[in-house]
């Protein structure tokens, strides 16, 4: 699926308003386009706590990516963005709203089966969750 998102309007917000409407429970986002200021996040893996960096001015969206999957019955976003201001310098991390748009494009590649998320005390964070079978973790088990 493929949509533009309003200008002013609230990136997170708007995918996840789109998903809950189309009825989309899992899924790749990309996107691109301009932001009229934004928030970013990076994780302190220590602390277990986001950091948030608002970058009060007009940037590029070089390059936007996440997935969609089903937190608490609702759809979820988790995004990161890679973010270009006018001399071409590069920011970029965790995406938190507000995030506003100048103008933006999306695409969704949807999955066919839900994916959920549950809390995972190791790292702190809603991970996705997998059956005994679908242990991703095993790969990294020493
Ligand atoms: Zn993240």
């Amino acid at each position: 699926m493929i949509f533009r998102l309003e200008h002013g309007a609230d990136i997170s917000e708007s995918i996840i308003e789109f998903c809950a409407a189309n009825k989309i429970k899992s899924g790749l986002v990309l996107f691109i386009g301009a932001v009229s200021e934004s928030t970013i996040g990076y994780y302190d893996q220590d602390k277990k706590k986001y950091k948030k960096i608002s970058v009060k001015k007009p940037m590029e969206i070089a390059s936007g990516i996440g997935n969609i999957s089903m937190k608490d019955n609702k759809p979820f976003f988790h995004g990161h963005i890679s973010l270009s201001d006018k001399y071409g310098k590069m920011t970029g991390g965790h995406l938190f709203s507000p995030t506003r748009v100048f103008a933006c494009e999306v695409a969704i590649l949807t999955g066919k089966k839900a994916l959920s998320r549950q809390y995972d005390d190791q790292t702190g964070l809603f991970l996705w969750k997998f059956g005994s079978r679908g242990r991703l973790k095993t790969v990294y088990e020493k």
